[in-house]
């Protein structure tokens, strides 16, 4: 017998969208309004300083080079003595090695051979390369006409002036920065205390690592996307382990993370599954917005504070971890550390394929950026694309953007595409 009647459903993530959810904008936007940056401090080494963060300005204390000297191995002489035409023959009064104080004054008729770095001895402005004089007898040299006073010299101050803000507060240092900073002679830098972050997984299918799977129970993966995710943002971390679906442990474990942390971080529990208990004992312990965000994949997403801490309880699925991760907890740790909210490259490219997608909802295509003869960028899927498969994220090397209002992409049609980093 066919019924009339229709089965009452609920929004769930197999829905191009449902009213009630957030676009990925907006949740960053409200997640970047509840943050503020670490106010601690700490000093380490030069060498430690690589991906810190400054907590002060930088201001330079020396001229950068802090003489003026030669840029090029050769003889120094007054740009005013160098011949308007043909050639002129000086004299080779002396020599000045990097390193050296320079010698006594350079006389009218006369240069001084100088190697790079050294610096430039009194009376004289201009350096002609070695290779472009003649090595006339001893002592001698001779030099032609097609040279310019004040060539192959660096000033004292050209890179860098005394009293230069260098590199603001909040400058994340790469290793260019660590070489200026070394060259003004800082040893130790005053840096954003790392943020600490907290983490565990959820679910009683998860074994850890060692373990033996029984049936029905499964690897708990996230925990270690989550650790290497972690590391690569530069964060304090602590691994809190497996915590079952059972409410009183989960409530002891949210309180012992909230303690010791600036972050706490879940995965699994957030949807709407039997053993979801993560919403319940939350709402009870602390202030969170239980989202569905309007993306796919990372549906549901929970962020809130317990006690002093933020807390982010991330999906249970494996990729859907690691792109709301990179998404919305990278860039707030990124905040947290000083370092602001940072912009994301977004490149266009060429889909190889054609894409199916319904408007509605944002959708991250894992995919595979790559150059082609013609020198253009060209995208293709990296696999199957269900938020439980890993491989495919692994194999990806950049995210297709597939915004809310679009509608599917033709082969050949210009996409957005985010890469990770170089491509493969
Ligand atoms: P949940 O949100 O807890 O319902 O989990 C959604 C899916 O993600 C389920 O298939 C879980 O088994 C899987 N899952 C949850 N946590 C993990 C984890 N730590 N490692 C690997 N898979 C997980
Ligand atoms: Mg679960």
């Amino acid at each position: 017998m066919v019924n009339e009647k229709r089965v009452d459903t609920q929004p769930s993530c197999a829905d191009a969208s449902d009213d009630n959810s957030l676009t990925v904008e907006q949740a960053r936007a409200a997640i970047r309004a509840a943050l503020s940056p670490l106010v601690d401090h700490e000093s380490v080494p030069v060498r430690a300083g690589l991906g810190r963060v400054l907590a002060t300005d930088c201001i330079s204390p020396i001229d950068v080079p802090s003489h003026t000297n030669s840029a090029m191995d050769g003889y120094a002489l007054a740009g005013a003595e160098l011949p308007p035409a043909g050639v002129r023959d000086y004299r080779v009064s002396a020599t000045v090695m990097a390193g050296q104080r320079s010698t006594g004054a350079c006389a009218s008729g006369e240069c001084v051979r100088i190697m790079t770095g050294a610096p430039m001895p009194a009376g004289t402005d201009t350096v002609v390369m070695q290779e472009q004089v003649e090595v006339i007898g001893d002592g001698v040299v001779r030099i032609d006409a097609r040279h310019r006073a004040g060539q192959n010299v660096r000033r004292a101050g050209e890179d860098i002036t005394r009293g230069d803000c260098v590199f603001a507060a909040g400058r994340r240092l790469g290793a260019a920065d660590i070489g200026v900073l070394a060259s003004l002679g800082f040893a130790e830098l005053r840096v954003v205390r790392r943020p600490r972050v907290a983490f565990f997984s959820t679910g009683d299918e998860l074994r850890s690592l060692g373990e033996t799977l029984g049936e029905g129970e499964i690897y708990d993966s996230n925990r270690y996307t989550l650790f290497a995710m972690l590391t690569e943002s530069g964060a304090d971390i602590t691994d809190l382990g497996v915590v079952g679906d059972d409410p009183d442990a989960l409530a002891a474990a949210f309180a012992s993370a909230a303690a010791i942390a600036d972050v706490v971080i879940t995965s699994g529990g957030v949807s709407v599954g039997e053993a979801d208990y993560t919403k319940r004992i939350l709402s009870e312990s602390g202030e969170m917005s239980f989202w569905t965000i309007a993306m796919k994949p990372g549906r549901p997403l929970t962020f809130g504070r317990l006690g002093d801490a933020l807390f982010f309880g991330l999906p249970g699925n494996p990729v859907a971890v690691m792109l709301t991760f990179q998404q919305f907890v990278r860039p707030a740790l990124s905040m947290l550390a000083g370092a602001g909210w940072p912009q994301r490259l977004v490149v266009p490219a060429r889909s190889a394929k054609s894409l199916k997608k319904k408007p509605g909802r944002f959708e991250f295509v894992r995919g595979i950026l790559q150059r082609d003869d013609d020198g253009g960028l060209s995208v293709r899927p990296s696999g199957a694309q269900g938020s439980g498969i890993l491989t495919s994220m692994s194999r990806a090397n950049c995210l297709i953007l597939l915004d809310e209002a679009c509608g599917g992409v033709d082969a050949g049609e210009t996409v957005a595409v985010e890469p990770f980093s170089t491509l493969l």
